[in-house]
């Protein structure tokens, strides 16, 4: 790989769990049933995912490891964007900085597999497998030693993959999703497993039923955008633990706007530093949002942040109030 290849890289694949994140993404992009995660190591040795989605033709495989080769971004399409993927970094960077092996197999069609080690890929292979995809990581920054050594402990990265893993699968509760720390060999140990299900049996899945218990369910709309999901009742303490899960659009997203309006909502019930644990969805037009901005960070711009706002705080209330809050 170029020295730029590995700088742009480092923006993209900060640490396992960001690796796990796109390639999570392009699983479910792919239109999968049934995803499978193992990691060892923190994902620091091992990351693979094996999905049964629509897999990669033979002929595009190598594109696919090629920066900005798969780009979707065109002109002003941004806003448009409906899947996970659109700026075709992800396994290009991943590649920049790891040992990747990329094997698909399209209905139709035999297996075909490639390789990429130290951004020097290998020509397509025939393999064996059944369907879909598996994208296997190894060593990942063994390229990059100084970021090798920013990574936290083997626990906390798995920490950070489990996660990411769970805030992804609530905006997907249709696919079956598993994460397995297999750094001991064999089958390994399941960190996290979802069926396929409904929202609300997907957000157990992740909450738990403590929280499921504790929550009610929200459906509120104003102008054009809704939110659904389930807040806790004030009542419901998970301690120090933050669970707050948002999503605009299906995407998840970590926004200022959106935590401040949460705060504004439960403003009568909790301490100023208590954070209310909350799954929800806005759903709102694409051209009233622009969600991207870094791609390390999921940032949302809503083109008029105060009616957002004004819902969740409105929408909050009003469903609590009838709840008897
Ligand atoms: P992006 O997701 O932004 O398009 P990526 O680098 O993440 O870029 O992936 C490059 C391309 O490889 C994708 O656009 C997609 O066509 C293909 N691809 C990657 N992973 C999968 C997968 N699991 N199943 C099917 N296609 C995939
Ligand atoms: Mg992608």
């Amino acid at each position: 790989a170029t020295e730029s290849n590995r700088i742009a890289a480092g923006e993209v694949v900060e640490r396992p769990a960001s690796a796990v994140k796109e390639l999570l993404e392009n699983a479910l992009d792919a239109g999968s049933s049934r995803i499978t995660i193992a990691v060892a190591d923190g994902g620091k040795t091992l990351i693979r995912v094996t999905d049964d989605g629509h897999g990669i033709p033979q002929s595009e495989l190598s594109l696919a490891l090629s920066r900005h080769a798969t780009s979707k971004l065109d002109g002003d399409d941004l806003v448009n964007i409906r899947s996970f993927g659109f700026r075709g970094e992800a396994l290009p960077s991943i590649g920049a900085v790891a040992r990747l092996r990329l094997s698909s197999r399209v209905a139709g069609d035999e297996a075909w597999e490639v390789a990429v080690n130290g951004g020097v890929l290998s020509t397509p292979t025939p393999c064996s497998l059944r369907g879909g995809t598996v994208v296997e990581v190894r060593d990942l920054f063994y390229a990059t030693p100084a970021r090798l050594k920013f990574l936290r402990t083997d626990r906390a990265e798995l920490q950070a993959i489990s996660e990411v893993v769970k805030r992804l699968s609530l905006s997907a509760p249709s696919v079956a999703i598993t994460l397995r720390d297999v750094s001991g060999g064999g089958e390994g140990r399941v960190i996290y497993s979802a069926e396929r299900g409904d929202p609300a049996a997907r957000m157990e899945a992740v909450l738990g039923r403590d929280f499921r218990a504790n929550a009610i369910e929200i459906n509120a709309e104003r102008q054009g955008i809704t939110m659904t999901g389930f807040a806790a009742l004030p009542t419901y303490s998970r301690g120090a633990a933050v669970a707050q899960f948002l999503f605009v659009n299906g995407r998840p997203v970590r926004d200022k706007v959106l935590t401040g309006a949460l705060r504004g909502a439960y403003a009568d019930f909790l301490s100023r530093d208590r954070h209310p644990a909350v799954c929800l969805f806005l759903t709102c037009p694409p051209e009233e949002v622009d969600v991207n901005v870094h791609p390390a960070k999921t940032e949302v711009r809503f083109r008029e942040p105060a009616l957002a706002r004004g819902l969740i705080v409105s929408g909050l209330r009003h469903a609590l109030a009838e709840a008897g809050h």
